[in-house]
């Protein structure tokens, strides 16, 4: 079978796309590499979105909540019940690997099967990406990138690097189930994009003395009980510690890209795309925040979520017609 369209992604991006091809009668396939919103289901445990319901919506569907600000539960039953809602199409558990483009149509290349389409949007997101700290001890078990609960961390020496909402959001939960938090950033202050009412928490507990932190600090190595760190004052130094979070944000897979020929901004690892977000490889299409590249805090769902209509709408007029 040739589909019409393949979406590659199921995140809130991905999920907006095929709910716009479902919507035009087109022929659809999601390729996802995990459950639905897979992304979501490893943010972490206890979160909360910064966004209000309406503009996490997606298909004209109300996303009712109880709070101004849904969690992840709330976040990934809405989306499953507008996959339902859509009787989107689904292959789950299947990683992508590349597009081939023979022309009149383009095949679709996972690890374990390939499929045909006469388009194909690529919404695979950042997530699976961390920005490492490249140092000595990344690799050690202790070290994560990915922040879930607090719990198991009791009483323990905590590490967090970086300094944006993440790290922020993090080191507070940390610190009231009892770990000792150490927030490590290479830059002079905690971010002022940290959202407004994250920021005063996180200023008082630093001031208060209750998290510690070293700014204009780089880590130069990790063990399995220190940190090597340097900075101007006090040159090289080691602290304790048990556990690292390194909330470094993440990137865009450029291997996707490469495999597939797809042109890149070297710089941001941005997709060249048109205003309809179509690559330089006739047919296939980017859309939601692996559009922003290295920059994760310029396409978000808020605004991710628009891209469907503007490449159901090229694709339509281009491929189906
Ligand atoms: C803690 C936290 C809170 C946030 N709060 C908000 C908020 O309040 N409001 C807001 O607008 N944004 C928020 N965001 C950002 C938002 O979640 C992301 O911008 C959004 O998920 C991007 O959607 P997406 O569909 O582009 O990518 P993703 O949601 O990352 O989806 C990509 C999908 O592609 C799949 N995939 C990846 N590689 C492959 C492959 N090779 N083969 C097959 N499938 C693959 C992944 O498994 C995933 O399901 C938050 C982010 C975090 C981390």
């Amino acid at each position: 079978m040739i589909y019409d369209i393949i979406v590659i992604g199921a995140g809130p991006s991905g999920l907006s796309v095929a709910v716009e091809a479902v919507k035009e009668n087109l022929s659809l396939l999601i390729i996802e590499k995990g459950g639905i919103v897979n992304s979501l289901q490893n943010y972490p445990t206890s979160m909360t979105f910064f966004s209000t319901p309406e503009l996490l919506e997606i298909g004209g569907l109300p996303f009712t909540s109880s709070t101004m600000r849904p969690n992840r539960i709330d976040g990934i039953q809405y989306y499953r019940k507008v996959a339902e809602y859509y009787k989107l199409n689904f292959a789950f558990h299947k990683k992508f690997l590349k597009t081939q483009n023979n022309g009149n149509e383009i095949s679709v290349l996972t690890e374990d099967e390939n499929f045909k389409s006469r388009s194909v949007v690529i919404a695979t997101g950042f997530f699976d990406n961390p920005n490492l700290l490249n140092v000595k001890g990344e690799e050690l078990k202790k070290v994560s990138h990915y922040y879930d609960e607090p719990f198991r961390f009791y009483k323990n020496n905590v590490a967090i690097i970086g300094a944006k909402n993440s790290a922020a959001i993090s080191a507070l939960e940390l610190y009231r189930a009892g770990a000792n938090v150490t927030l490590i950033h290479r830059g002079s202050a905690l971010s002022e994009n940290i959202k407004y009412w994250i920021m005063p928490d996180i200023k008082n507990r630093i001031e208060e003395g209750v998290i510690s932190t070293y700014f204009n600090t780089n880590v130069l190595e990790i063990t399995e009980s220190k940190i090597l760190l340097k900075n101007n004052e006090k040159g090289e130094f080691e602290i304790e510690n048990d556990f690292v979070f390194a909330m470094t944000g993440y990137r865009p897979s450029v291997e996707i890209f490469e495999k597939s020929g797809i042109k890149y901004d070297a710089e941001t690892l941005a997709p060249i795309h048109t205003s309809s977000f179509e690559t330089n490889i006739s047919g296939v299409y980017v859309a939601g925040s692996i559009i922003s590249g290295k920059n994760n805090n310029k396409i978000f769902i808020e605004n991710g979520r628009l891209h469907g209509k503007i490449i159901v709408d090229d694709v339509k007029i281009k491929y189906l017609s």
